[in-house]
């Protein structure tokens, strides 16, 4: 047996999933999960409707750490930075201290971006992209009533549409004059914003936030066209990119994301990466169902069987109750949409060049066809593909 564990950096659902999974084929090897929170285990898509359910931060939690320690068999620290990686000597170092791996598991989650905003009140502005951020975002909420949400991609949609549905006085503010113009069709787009005003969502498009300064026991923005906009809370959703200093500065291989390839291997021999930190054969994907399939794909691997990661098409559904939508966004630009609509819902259709289908955005009731169309879209990484991340 190996002297030392495989060391999993992170407790998101991409390190929590691959220890899971290693361990339904594996109960001897030893795994040491080190991560930078407490090591909850939870959802983090439902971070994004846990307002109008009424969940607080603790509501949300699954599992402690503790009972993920014995449920896994592993070893668990928490509150534990890692601050380097030594790829030679095979081991990751915590406050000075070194913890040897057989193998490592870069589980390292995505950072939110920071706007470059001028004003003295930039450091209030509010990302949400785990437990602790989004305890925050309730206390700083609780007895307060405007709230900005900066960027209306999928996150800020489903924040805008769950803090609306809990009464909350929103404002979404977006450069594009659509939300979610990277996932969905104008057409679809449209009639997602026209829900969401119809709820009482305020839409401001086609600017940008320039500023953010303490004003009158809030906040005042400034955007590019010059209005103002006052708000108790301003939460930045403008994105998240993947955490890759640790694996750059180890001299691990990155580009978007930690380059792996399609056995999850980086660019070193002993560790792999996965879940939002990870680029697998150049796809950069921060979704549940993609973690899911690498998670199994990787346990597989290190358990002694090679196995590669295949990927499916992924439908990514939208937690906007107003308007559920569920979209498989194009992976070619060969091709047209066309669109069926009634009261009920729209089915869009994307077909390229030869009419075979590439992609669909669903909504309302059409949202039903979603698992037969799935089945007809190529796969996203067939199992056949093969790549190297050296
Ligand atoms: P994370 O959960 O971010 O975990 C990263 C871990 O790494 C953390 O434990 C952190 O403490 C640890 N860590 C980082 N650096 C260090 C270090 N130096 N030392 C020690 N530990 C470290 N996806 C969907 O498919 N459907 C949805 O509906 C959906 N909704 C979402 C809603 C919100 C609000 C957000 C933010 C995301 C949503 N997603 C959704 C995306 C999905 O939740 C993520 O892709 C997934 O949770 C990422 O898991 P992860 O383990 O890769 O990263």
């Amino acid at each position: 047996m190996e002297k030392d564990p495989i060391v999993i950096i992170g407790s998101g659902l991409a390190g929590y999933t691959f220890a899971r999974e290693f361990r339904k084929l594996n109960s001897t090897i030893g795994l040491h999960v080190i991560t930078a929170d407490d090591g909850s285990y939870y959802s983090k898509p439902m971070l994004s409707n846990g307002f109008s359910s009424g969940k607080s931060a603790a509501d949300l939690v699954i599992q402690s750490a503790l009972a993920m320690s014995v449920q896994l068999s592993a070893r668990i620290d928490t509150h534990a930075v890692v601050g380097s990686l030594d790829l030679a000597a095979r081991c990751v170092e915590v406050d000075g201290r070194h913890h040897a791996y057989s193998r490592l598991v870069l589980a390292l989650g995505a950072q939110p971006i920071r706007l470059p905003l001028e004003g003295n009140a930039t450091q209030a502005i509010l990302p949400v992209n785990n437990l602790a951020d989004y305890d925050l975002l309730r206390q700083r909420l609780a007895g307060k009533r405007r709230v900005v949400v900066l960027g209306a991609g999928l996150i800020g949609c489903e924040f805008a549409n769950d803090l609306c549905l809990a009464d909350f006085e929103v404002h979404l503010v977006d450069t594009g004059n659509m939300p979610l113009t990277r996932l969905l069709p104008a057409e679809v787009a449209r009639v997602l914003r026209a829900r969401l005003e119809a709820e009482g969502v305020f839409f401001h498009t086609g600017i940008s936030c320039v500023s953010v300064d303490h004003h009158d026991g809030a906040y005042r923005l400034r955007f590019s066209d010059g209005t103002l906009l006052d708000a108790d809370v301003v939460l930045s959703a403008v994105g998240l990119r993947p955490d890759t200093a640790l694996a750059h500065a180890a001299g691990l291989k990155v580009m978007r994301g930690i380059v792996v390839d399609q056995w999850l291997q980086t660019s070193d021999l002993h560790a792999y990466a996965l879940g939002d930190c990870a680029e697998v054969c150049g796809l950069v994907l921060p979704y549940v169902m993609p973690i899911m399939h690498a998670a199994k794909a990787l346990a597989s691997t290190l358990a002694g069987k090679r196995t590669p990661v295949h990927y499916p098409a992924m439908p990514i559904v939208l937690k906007t109750p107003s308007f559920p939508l569920v979209v498989t966004p194009p992976r070619t630009e060969d091709g047209e949409w066309s669109f069926e609509a009634n009261e009920a819902g729209i089915k869009g259709l994307y077909q390229d060049s030869s009419n075979l289908l590439r992609g669909f955005a669903l909504a309302g009731d059409a949202v039903s066809a979603r698992r037969a169309l799935a089945q007809n879209l190529p796969a996203w990484l067939p199992a056949n593909e093969v790549s190297h991340a050296a």
